[in-house]
């Protein structure tokens, strides 16, 4: 049985992109074609990053997901309520010696990365740091320690990829894939500001929730590479990956965006448009 979900950032309300990705999943499930293959289509509330997370918003995606016809098993798992499953992964990477405090704030991070003799190649989310620690001086870290400074956790990431050994992961669409978590470079797993980090809280809540299928937008194939490292390091299993194309807006070429906000579910609904509408316009 698959079982799938659709994992929204509260930080803004869903657009016809987000619409696209929700009806995905729950197809995946079974929802709109087949309701007796019993598929489990899951809503996360992906809602770690407190700075830009609204319970509005969560409450308007739910809205929207409600109308647009779409069923959702209860209750819907919401991050920050489940910081104390982020701290025992990260306890446990911690004893296995994986993970290193980093000090660096990101324009210290830029600045030190763009000196001649420290040019880092790129990654999918910018310069693959690695090894911060050697990037600022002992007694500057000591200082920072011992003043309370906040501080990132970094993943060793040659260690974990060489204690990991060869990993794969499979994709509905491209297939089996060799997992190459480390041009990513030492990934944050916990965030200065944040008990944890997108990838570090997706993987383990994945797991958790027993998801067998990770529908999601082609934007994060590349994080794939890493979640799969965290399943080998801590022992979780491996679900299947669909990465579904971007929907792009006929009108301007560009993908749907938080900023196109006349294209939001909301202002659809608000204009008229029936939810069956928007689903033939999805294709489903
Ligand atoms: N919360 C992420 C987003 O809104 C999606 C995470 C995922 O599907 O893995 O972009």
């Amino acid at each position: 049985m698959t079982t799938t979900r659709f994992a929204p950032s509260p930080t803004g309300l869903l657009h016809l992109g987000h619409a696209y990705s929700a009806l995905q999943a729950a197809s995946f499930a079974g929802q709109f074609t087949d309701r007796t293959a019993g598929g489990r289509f899951l809503v996360r509330i992906e809602d770690i990053d407190v700075t830009r997370c609204r319970p509005e918003f969560e409450a308007a995606i739910l809205e929207d997901l409600s109308w647009l016809g779409l069923d959702w098993e209860r209750p819907v798992r919401r991050q920050s309520d489940h910081m104390d499953d982020y701290r025992a992964a990260l306890d446990r990477l911690e004893a296995m010696g994986l993970l290193y405090k980093c000090f660096h704030s990101r324009k210290e991070l830029d600045d030190a990365l763009s000196a001649p003799h420290n040019r880092p190649m790129m990654g999918p989310d910018g310069p693959a740091v690695t090894d911060t620690d050697a990037l600022m001086p002992e007694d500057e870290r000591a200082r920072r320690e011992a003043a309370g400074e906040p501080y990132a956790l970094r993943l060793r990431m040659a260690e974990a990829v060489r204690r990991a050994g060869p990993l794969s992961w499979r994709d509905r669409t491209h297939g089996e894939q060799p997992a190459r978590p480390e041009v990513f470079g030492d990934v944050v797993l916990a965030r200065k500001d944040a008990a944890t980090s997108y990838h570090l809280a997706v993987t383990v809540d994945d797991a958790l929730q027993g998801v067998t299928l990770v529908t999601r937008g082609e934007d994060l194939f590349q994080a794939s590479h890493v979640h799969r490292l965290l399943q080998a390091l801590l022992d979780l299993p491996v679900p299947e990956y669909a990465h579904h194309p971007l929907l792009v807006d006929p009108a301007t070429g560009r993908r749907f965006a938080k900023r196109d906000r006349s294209l939001t579910l909301k202002a659809l609904r608000e204009s008229g448009v029936s939810p069956a509408e928007v689903r033939k316009r999805m294709g489903f």
